[in-house]
């Protein structure tokens, strides 16, 4: 193991470990991931009761700006990084514990995780990967055998063993601007990430990676629900599932965050405040810029749009098998999902059936199926053959529906897997329509839409 974040990065973290784990249990372990990096980890690593040969374990202080105000520390609370690992392909990938215990920015927290959170973030962003979105992942998941306490009650405790391309956040590069040493930082950050890149370009890089993230994320549905500056990776991956879900019927104002109370991190919202952490990453650049710093920060932040539409026009045409990207057209299919609250997913997995001239699948999608009628006579001259005969590959037959990760993590949280692993297997393969698995591509029962809520910080 390798730690040159420990090494080049002084006053970005402060060694600390992890505190024992009573009664450590594996509830997951990613095979696959585990060979891609080469590693061969034991429960008691990946509990925090042992440290790996050659890590030096640190917890990495940031700032960041939550819900628009500024938190000057906020730092690993319950987490460490352990270290870096080599991966098969030549990438440097941290290795990341959660859960693990307080540390000197664990401020009024416990410094614990629960299981069902860990878990959560596990099977999201398993799913994530799956379908094709940069994400960081869940190596492992370990039960600790010790309660936490929440507002719930006592619930069983847990260990995420997380990897990443790197912990590089936009509040990492707020807590060196204003403490330390940005330039280092951003050297680091480049050599790691961007190599060869100045320090424009590197911004400029960062401003492309989140770009195209965000349109990935509106192309699946996909909510983070908790956009703080400290959630945003440098890398381009998304990072830190917590309140996030996936949206069903379609309606841009969605939020599901229980502590999103303006609805800032709403689903239609996620391109604006992407693109405004990227204007506070941009801010504290600025002393590396030289002259006209502030013109040529502000010309590279306003490329966003441009990158992040032209990402989200390109997937929306694949999305639709059109021949061309239209954005009058794209406007009129989401204003019509919109209108009638229309499973998203399920849409577009329709569209192959209606391109032959079949509408049953989709017209049992809308409330006035008459409406979608008239839209698929639109739709399909703009089509084309090849483009169609990729819909499929592109549109999910299986997202991580609100309901069903919420049964598996009940399940789980009493001891029962089985739930967990056939979702984690099914969401494995997003794309590839399965029989025996129709319920997982089913919408909720309709109690569960509009009472959805999921919790930050747990
Ligand atoms: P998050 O909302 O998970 O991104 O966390 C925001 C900040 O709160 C980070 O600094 C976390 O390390 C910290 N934090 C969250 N939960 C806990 C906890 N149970 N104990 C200590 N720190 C925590
Ligand atoms: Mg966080």
């Amino acid at each position: 193991m390798e730690n040159t974040f420990a090494d080049t990065l002084e006053g970005l973290f402060v060694p600390w470990q992890a505190v024992r784990a009573p009664e450590p249990r594996l509830l997951v372990h990613n095979e696959a991931l585990a060979l891609e990096l080469g590693v061969d980890l034991s429960l008691d690593v990946f509990a925090g009761n042992v440290v790996p040969d050659g890590a030096t374990p640190v917890a990495q202080v940031y700032a960041g700006h939550q819900f628009g105000g500024y938190s000057p520390r906020l730092g690993d609370g319950r987490a460490l990084l352990l270290g870096e690992v080599i991966d098969r392909d030549g990438r440097r990938r941290d290795l990341h514990l959660k859960g693990s215990g307080r540390t000197p920015f664990a401020r009024g927290g416990d410094g614990k995780a629960a299981v069902g959170p860990m878990l959560r973030e596990a099977v999201i962003g398993e799913a994530m990967h799956a379908l094709g979105i940069p994400t960081t992942r869940a190596l492992a998941v370990v039960a600790t055998g010790e309660n936490v306490f929440r507002e719930a009650g006592p619930l069983p405790g847990a260990v995420l063993t997380r990897v990443a391309a790197s912990h590089l956040r936009v509040g990492t590069f707020e807590y060196a601007a204003r403490n330390g040493d940005v330039r280092a930082l951003a050297d680091y950050a480049i050599a790691r990430h961007y190599p060869g890149l100045g320090y424009l370009e590197f911004f400029e890089a960062v401003v492309d990676a989140q770009a195209r993230l965000i349109a990935s994320w509106m192309l699946v549905g996909f909510i983070h629900g908790v956009m703080n500056t400290d959630n945003m990776a440098i890398s381009g991956e998304t990072i830190d599932y917590g309140p996030c879900a996936f949206m069903d019927r379609f309606d841009s104002g969605t939020v599901f965050s229980s502590i999103d109370h303006m609805g800032r991190y709403a689903y239609g919202n996620q391109p604006a405040i992407a693109q405004w952490n990227l204007a506070r990453l941009g801010e504290t650049l600025l002393p590396l810029l030289g002259d006209d710093a502030v013109e040529q920060a502000t010309a590279v932040l306003q490329t966003f749009d441009d990158r992040y539409g032209r990402a989200w026009r390109e997937g929306m045409r694949a999305k639709l098998g059109l021949a061309e990207a239209d954005a009058a057209f794209f406007d009129e299919t989401l204003a019509l999902l919109q209108a009638q609250r229309v499973d998203y997913t399920s849409f577009f997995r329709a569209l192959p059936d209606a391109a032959l001239g079949d509408n049953t699948r989709a017209r049992a999608l809308f409330a006035d199926p008459s409406e979608f009628d008239a839209w698929a006579d639109t739709w399909r001259p703009l089509t084309t053959s090849p483009a169609l005969a990729r819909l499929n590959e592109v549109n999910p037959v299986y997202i991580p529906r609100n309901h069903l990760v919420e049964e598996a993590l009940t399940a789980a949280t009493n001891d029962d897997l089985l739930p967990l692993g056939r979702l984690m297997e099914v969401l494995a393969r997003p794309f590839e329509e399965r029989e025996g698995r129709e319920p997982y591509a089913e919408p909720a029962p309709d109690r569960f839409n509009g009472v959805y809520q999921t919790f930050c910080g747990t």
